[in-house]
């Protein structure tokens, strides 16, 4: 097994990639999708669930985890890897973006952020330089700068000025993550959907130099017009030979059009929260469990799936175990939408590495197209 951190693409088409991360927790196949274990578990599913439906790697969220049980807790108690069971890649997100959207009382300033924490009211600060110890004493494989971005709409000064403010907390990051082999740092790019200014980023990122490149301030309520109008660009102006991780994204038509415009890599919590709320995500489009119509069906969610949820319960006792509020209800609807976001994952590396992407997309759309088989 490498000792190393790299990257290599195997394949291109059109400006979709396909290639491989090696880490020295195991390889990471991409375009990758990375289920999110926000308080150390991808909510209703073991870790050996979790990487039987194909993921090769995981999300970690710094804010949460330094809250409760603490960074310190869980390097006392063997890292985050150990903690929960997972031996593959873990990355874990700054805590930037989770500061501004989910702590009380923020305030910023040009050394960080001091905030309350949501859960009890607890005094913290976050810094580069104390997200990058953070991240270090989680054991993180992948560790994601410290930056801040702007809730959008924000008119262009603001997002410049946020921008500015990132790339100069990017520089402080780089210098406290050291060197640290086998680990990566990735870099995130900001700009809003103004085109100069993530090309100001990218350059001001490619200058300090890091092992992976994000696209950070998208799937942030713009719409999917305007980030695909961004993917447009955003992704060409990052080093071609570095990995390219889409934040928070998406549904799988955004996943799919985030692959096509040169993304590597994606995570969202988007197939796990759906699990729970009766949503399923299908090669037909969404399939709503709670509705009526399933409660006689004796079909599976979808026939060509072969996840447990699928393979062995009809559609009647997914409907019926939603609305009693069994947790089983949960566990399934989840594993069938990670089974089923990696399945997108597989059949786009190897339309990439087949060089038949365009006709793996059209089959994807007219597929969802026809929307859900007819009621029985
Ligand atoms: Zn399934």
């Amino acid at each position: 097994m490498t000792q190393r951190f790299s990257f290599s693409l195997a394949a291109t088409d059109g400006k979709a990639r396909t290639g491989v991360i090696s880490t020295p927790r195991g390889d990471i196949r991409t375009p990758a999708f990375m289920p999110v274990g926000t308080a150390a578990t991808v909510k209703a599913m073991m870790p050996e669930s979790v990487a039987a439906t194909g993921a090769d790697i995981l999300l970690g969220n710094t804010y949460h985890l330094m809250l409760r049980p603490t960074a310190e807790r869980i390097d006392r108690l063997g890292g985050l890897h150990k903690f929960m069971n997972w031996d593959k890649p873990i990355l874990t997100d700054s805590g930037g973006f989770q500061v501004m959207s989910l702590a009380e009382l923020r305030k910023l300033t040009e050394k960080g952020v001091t905030f309350r924490s949501h859960i009890d009211g607890s005094k913290h600060e976050l810094t580069p330089e104390r997200s990058m110890e953070i991240q270090r004493l989680l054991g993180s494989d992948i560790v994601m700068a410290f930056d801040e971005c702007p809730a959008l709409p924000a008119d262009r000064a603001r997002i410049t000025e946020s921008m500015r403010l990132s790339m100069r907390w990017a520089e402080r990051s780089r210098e406290a993550f050291g060197d640290r082999p086998g680990h990566a740092l990735f870099g995130i790019q900001q700009g809003g959907l103004e085109q100069d200014l993530r090309g100001e980023s990218a350059e001001a990122l490619t200058k300090i130099g890091f092992e992976g490149y994000a696209i950070g301030g998208l799937a942030v309520g713009e719409g999917q017009e305007a980030m695909f109008d961004c993917l447009d660009y955003a992704p060409d102006q990052l080093p071609q030979d570095k990995p390219r991780y889409l934040m928070g994204v998406g549904k799988p038509d955004d996943i799919v059009g985030a692959v096509k415009r040169g993304v590597d890599m994606m995570d969202c919590v988007l197939p796990s929260r759906s699990g729970r709320t009766g949503q399923a995500f299908t090669r037909r489009g969404v399939v709503n469990i709670k509705n009526a119509r399933h409660a006689d069906d004796p079909r599976p969610l979808d026939e060509a799936c072969t996840c447990p949820a699928c393979s062995k319960y009809s559609r009647a006792y997914l409907h019926h175990v939603f609305r009693a509020g069994e947790m089983i209800s949960g566990m399934l609807l989840t594993w069938h939408n990670l089974h089923y976001y990696q399945e997108i994952m597989q059949g786009m590396r190897d339309a990439i590495a087949a060089g038949t992407f365009a006709a793996w997309e059209k089959q994807f759309h007219d597929t969802r197209a026809l929307g859900d088989i007819e009621p029985v």
